[in-house]
């Protein structure tokens, strides 16, 4: 399957490539930096234009557990928006582990997406935050753009880049999520499976296309 990229109507969104998501992070991603080279290369290739988003919490955000006394990272608790996993403190505004890859070619980057930065609502997708109504701004842009078609890539991919896939669809963009640029986190779900066998299915329900590095044309 060869995908040809218009250099105006096609976007690169290169989702939470930070060091807190790479092995030696806080909440590492298995074999995370190996996102690194491969989007490096959809930036040196096929795509002209590109953004990033950047999970930027303060301290003490109500996603980490240890803002819950007595709650482990990684369980699920309600809140005021519905069911919230709890994470190990991970992304704090201004640390080094929250910076973009240091790796990461920014050439092309056009605008970089800070998301998750009010302390009582959690942010996956690069378009709202999870509470589904707080808007990041990025829908706007992108239209603003021309923007058609958005291929995705980075971390998590059963995370960030599902949660972002999915608002797009949802709001009319053609989405690709670019399938060996991306590493997911895998947590085991009560019915069976994974989060990211769950997130598969769930995206290409709603219309997202799954492709490889190799696939693409400039
Ligand atoms: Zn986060």
């Amino acid at each position: 399957m060869a995908l040809v990229i218009d250099p105006e109507a096609d976007m690169l969104g290169v989702v939470d490539v930070q060091p807190c998501f790479m092995p030696g992070g806080a909440l590492p991603v298995a074999d995370g930096d190996a996102v690194v080279p491969a989007v490096n290369r959809l930036l040196a290739g096929p795509f002209a234009h590109a953004f990033a988003t950047q999970d930027w919490h303060p301290p003490g955000h109500a996603s980490f557990a240890s803002a819950h006394p007595g709650r482990q990272p990684f369980e699920s608790i309600p809140f005021p928006y519905g069911p919230q996993t709890l994470w190990p403190d991970h992304a704090i505004q201004g640390s080094a582990e929250a910076a973009l890859h240091p790796g990461l070619d920014q050439s092309r980057i056009e605008l970089v997406v800070r998301k998750g930065f009010r302390a009582a609502i959690d942010s996956y997708s690069a378009f709202f935050e999870n509470d589904r109504a707080t808007a990041t701004g990025l829908e706007a842009w992108l239209r603003a753009r021309g923007v058609r078609r958005l291929f995705l890539c980075g971390l998590a991919t059963d995370y960030c880049v599902a949660f972002s896939a999915e608002d797009a669809a949802r709001l009319g963009f053609a989405v690709v999520v670019v399938e060996d640029a991306c590493r997911g986190i895998g947590l085991p779900l009560p019915t069976g499976g994974d989060t990211i066998a769950a997130a598969r299915a769930r995206l290409a329900a709603a219309g997202v296309r799954f492709c490889r590095s190799g696939d693409l044309a400039g």
